[in-house]
């Protein structure tokens, strides 16, 4: 049974069913009509009512969040079986049951926190492009009802920008998000005779030392690289390398710029799929999370797929991947190997 932590608690509702094996990928936020806490609304979804109505979660005008759903059911809000199987339902109390329906700032808080949780486990973001195709939908498109009520609707712009931005807040990587100290290990020789693989002694001869000395630790980020294709860093920045990881933390990862041989963030969203309504941000921590071991276009410049066709790398490599990439950039780039 899968609940936010955000809730107050579950309360079970009487109708709900099956998502028929749709992924949860859309946020509807409804209004009840009605001043009401969370826990109100969710008992008043364990009645039978008219219409069978349920919703996945009750937000009440002080802000409190039942479960009246569980996220892998179906609630039956919308009046639509395709968006229901694919949403999370959120029935939002009023502050007021005159028009134009408000809801008050601490429904408002409530929503807004648990629509970034819900992107977060379910990695995605808000879309609110107008019509049922979007991530945000609301229940009076598939229907004959004012809900979300004019206030609400008014506000789904802002509701898709403060979850989008906050999930890019939250996306903000570190060093140690980007850093692979095996990598470290095996394209440094003199760090690894002085630290073996002792990953705290790793750790600290990066931070210290090998960040500022320009040398390789990471597969979405190269300092000479990026210093040198980066030209305005280059030029603000010359030769220091702890500013360029800096800059391309800062920045240059929102920004999808060129950071390295084998991976870059625009031609990896082109190229897959999959992966387009990701950020760019996002998009950088699955490529070192996952997409280094799926045989996935990359970059412009390294294609692992091509770079397998050579027998010796496959005879020491198999069907290892990310092996692929670590050798082309210890090795093979040096070696005058072709690999696009
Ligand atoms: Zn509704």
């Amino acid at each position: 049974m899968t609940i936010s932590k955000l809730a107050d608690g579950y309360i079970e509702a009487k109708y709900y069913g099956s998502r028929s094996n749709n992924k949860v990928c859309k946020i509807t936020p409804h209004h009840m009509s009605a001043r009401w806490t969370g826990k109100r609304c969710a008992e008043y979804f364990t009645k039978a009512n008219k219409g069978k109505p349920s919703a996945n979660y009750c937000i009440g005008y002080d802000g409190d969040i039942w479960c009246s759903v569980p996220e892998e059911y179906r609630a039956y809000t919308s009046a639509n079986f395709d968006n229901d199987s694919q949403a999370i339902t959120i029935e939002c109390s009023n502050s007021s049951l005159n028009y134009p329906y408000p809801i008050s700032e601490a429904t408002w808080n409530s929503l807004v926190n648990l629509c970034v949780d819900i992107c977060e486990r379910y990695g995605f973001r808000l879309d609110y492009n107008g019509n049922p195709s979007g991530s945000l939908t609301m229940h009076r498109w598939f229907a004959n009802t004012d809900c979300p009520g004019d206030y609400l609707a008014g506000r789904f712009d802002e509701l898709e920008q403060e979850v989008n931005s906050r999930l890019d807040q939250k996306n903000i990587l570190k060093i140690q998000d980007i850093a692979d100290l095996d990598l470290y290990y095996d394209i440094n020789q003199d760090v690894a005779q002085k630290c073996g693989r002792d990953y705290n002694k790793l750790w600290e001869h990066l931070v210290n030392c090998g960040v500022k000395e320009g040398r390789t630790y990471s597969y979405v980020f190269q300092p000479k690289y990026y210093l040198q294709v980066n030209k305005d860093v280059q030029k603000a920045y010359g030769n220091n390398y702890q500013k360029a990881l800096d800059h391309y933390l800062a920045f240059g990862i929102k920004e999808g710029r060129r950071s390295g041989i084998e991976y870059y963030t625009p031609y990896y969203r082109d190229r897959n799929g999959d992966l387009k309504k990701f950020s760019n941000g996002e998009l950088v921590k699955h490529f070192i999370m996952f997409g280094i071991n799926e045989w996935r276009e990359t970059s412009p410049d390294f294609n692992v797929k091509k770079y397998r066709e050579y027998k010796d790398l496959q005879n020491a490599f198999k069907d290892d991947c990310k092996k692929y990439y670590k050798h082309y950039l210890i090795f093979g780039q040096n070696e005058g190997r072709k690999a696009i």
